[in-house]
């Protein structure tokens, strides 16, 4: 392609309102536009990076005999309804009416459109296992658009959708979808993990993440630093074997502690440790009251608060309805002598507190040489905290470290959430009929994009990986003018052509600087210059990803290009 009759518009400024470096440079570079907010066009070098990730897509798709079809958009709010989606999904759908005053959705995701499809066709178990899936423009408004391509409120989604007659099948296709995954991510070519995820709104159990490690994440991940253990700590099981100490047994005793609320300030002033304090907190679980225990050096996870008690909400009780329980503020509750009737659940840890410290369901009062079970009943214990830095791994193998992660993959067992609502089902070999069982696992096409330019960039631009870099070479003539310059450019621009490189071909009037500047921007693999030595048939080769640069004859470069490129 001949620079001088594309589209490749780059800037020299930071744009203002680009906060990272990979929205920074996907528009310096003349990759993408911005067109509202979460809302972008893809240039023409754009669009190549897009094809080529989807190219690898379609790849691992087909070889597990994943088959691509193409949804619409524009969906039916009675679908919708059918699984109460269009009631719990929230703002995020973008909804519309037609000439008529019906309503639809703007395809967020395509559970129910694809639920639709095979109920009406595959009817019994001989026609299943079937895996489906598409590439296509997904649209979510989003509370928070930002980061580019990242968060978008329009943008683009590999959806897969697999239905099976039974679980060894789902959990077959599973397997394999994790395979596929990890195949694709490899051949992108990014740092990624797959790590355990939470099954969040789309309902359903097993479920991995896979995150693109970076700094910018919006996911923080917990690791082992030694197996190959990962999870999202939204989620992450702590491991429960906790240390006890065999310190006896000491009296309880009730200490004024004024003004003293956080259990920082409390821990000072009584010179303790934050592990020897017992937080007790009262949470808003669906319609009552719950009391929750953690120690005093753990938070408490909502998620796993929730799944524990099998509820569908929970959140802080309100100061007020505290006050009206027990007759003191935030900062001074403890678990000795609640009300009987309040359910109290408490995280493995505290079991593991011994003489500790805990508010006294009194202002200005707290207890020590508190001891669970003596002193204080629990109703459940469970793991409920955040999992930290430092912590054994749930697997016992390893210390848990933290890294932040771009979650460019997600795979989930849906189970029967979709299919039974809907009335999916088919006829099993007994004839019986039966709810299909289904899984979902969708990537994210545009946000790999700028996940790609996060991982791979430097201060000059782009660095782009050579599997999916918009063209394999860049050619640029330092000089158009000069016609022993502008000669072998036309000459070698052919040649390449013909042995199917992809070139990016630099024939513009402009100064070798800028010409430079822009070729770094961009970032492909590999830059050929054409500069002085064009008479003497030599060419300058810069490779992008370690900066060296060499020169070779002409004769020599088709040879050397295919070392290059064929050396994946
Ligand atoms: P997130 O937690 O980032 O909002 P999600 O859990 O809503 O993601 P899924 O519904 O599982 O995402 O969608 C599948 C994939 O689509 C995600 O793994 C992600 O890569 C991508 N994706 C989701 N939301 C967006 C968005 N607003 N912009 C770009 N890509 C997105
Ligand atoms: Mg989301």
């Amino acid at each position: 392609m001949k620079q001088s009759l594309t589209f490749i518009p780059t800037m020299r400024e930071v744009p203002s309102d680009a906060e990272i470096r990979s929205h920074q440079l996907l528009l310096r570079a003349g990759f993408i536009r911005q067109n509202t907010s979460g809302v972008y066009s893809y240039l023409p070098l754009g669009k190549k990076v897009l094809d080529n990730i989807e190219g690898i897509i379609k790849e691992e798709m087909e070889a597990i005999d994943a088959f691509e079809v193409f949804m619409p958009a524009l969906q039916q709010a009675e679908l919708w309804k059918e699984t109460e989606r269009w009631f719990s999904y929230g703002p995020e759908l973008f909804r519309v009416k037609d000439r008529h005053g019906r309503e639809f959705a703007l395809g967020a995701t395509h559970e129910e459109v694809i639920t639709s499809l095979l109920r009406d066709e595959v009817k019994s178990y001989k026609k299943l296992p079937m895996t489906l899936y598409q590439i296509q423009t997904k649209f979510r408004d989003e509370q928070r658009p930002r980061f580019g391509l990242l968060r978008g409120r329009e943008f683009i989604m590999k959806d897969a959708y697999s239905f099976h007659a039974t679980e060894e099948s789902l959990d077959e296709k599973y397997m394999e979808m994790k395979q596929a995954y990890t195949n694709i991510f490899t051949r992108l070519g990014l740092d990624f993990r797959s790590v355990i995820a939470d099954g969040g709104t789309i309902g359903g159990t097993d479920t991995h993440e896979f995150m693109a490690l970076s700094e910018i994440g919006e996911d923080t991940i917990a690791y082992s630093d030694t197996s190959s253990y990962a999870a999202n700590i939204e989620m992450a099981e702590v491991n429960a074997n906790y240390e006890k100490s065999d310190e006896p047994l000491k009296e309880m005793e009730k200490v004024a502690t004024p003004d003293q609320k956080t259990i920082e300030e409390v821990a000072t002033f009584l010179n303790v440790e934050a592990v020897d304090c017992i937080k007790t907190l009262i949470f808003q679980v669906d319609e009552k009251l719950v009391a929750v225990l953690c120690r005093g050096d753990h938070e408490i996870n909502d998620i796993k608060l929730k799944n524990a008690l099998d509820a569908t909400t929970v959140e802080f009780a309100y100061e007020g309805d505290v006050l009206q329980l027990l007759s003191c503020e935030v900062g001074s509750i403890g678990p000795v002598q609640l009300p009987l009737d309040l359910q109290v659940i408490a995280d493995h840890s505290v079991a593991s507190v011994v003489n500790g410290v805990c508010g006294a369901n009194e202002d200005g009062y707290h207890l020590t040489n508190v001891n669970p079970e003596r002193d204080f009943a629990v109703d459940q214990y469970a793991d409920l905290r955040f999992i930290q830095e430092g912590d054994l791994t749930p697997d016992g193998e390893g210390t848990v470290k933290f890294a932040r992660g771009i979650e460019v993959g997600h795979i989930f067992k849906l189970g029967t959430t979709y299919s039974e609502p809907m009335q999916g089902t088919f006829l099993d070999e007994n004839g019986r009929s039966k709810p299909y069982l289904m899984g979902c696992y969708g990537i994210g096409v545009s946000r790999i994009m700028a996940a790609v330019a996060e991982q791979f960039n430097d201060e000059s631009g782009l660095k782009w990986p050579k599997n999916l870099a918009p063209f394999n070479i860049h050619l640029v003539a330092v000089n158009m003018k000069d016609e022993k310059q502008k000669e072998l450019a036309d000459e070698l621009y052919k040649l390449l052509k013909s042995y199917r490189f992809e070139v990016l071909y630099d024939d513009r009037a402009e100064r070798a600087g800028v010409k430079f500047a822009d070729s770094d921007l961009i970032g492909l693999p590999i830059r050929i210059t054409i500069g002085k030595k064009a008479s003497e048939g030599i060419v300058e080769v810069k490779f992008r990803e370690s900066g060296e640069s060499t020169e070779w004859p002409k004769e020599e470069i088709t040879e050397k290009l295919q070392a290059f490129f064929g050396a994946e």
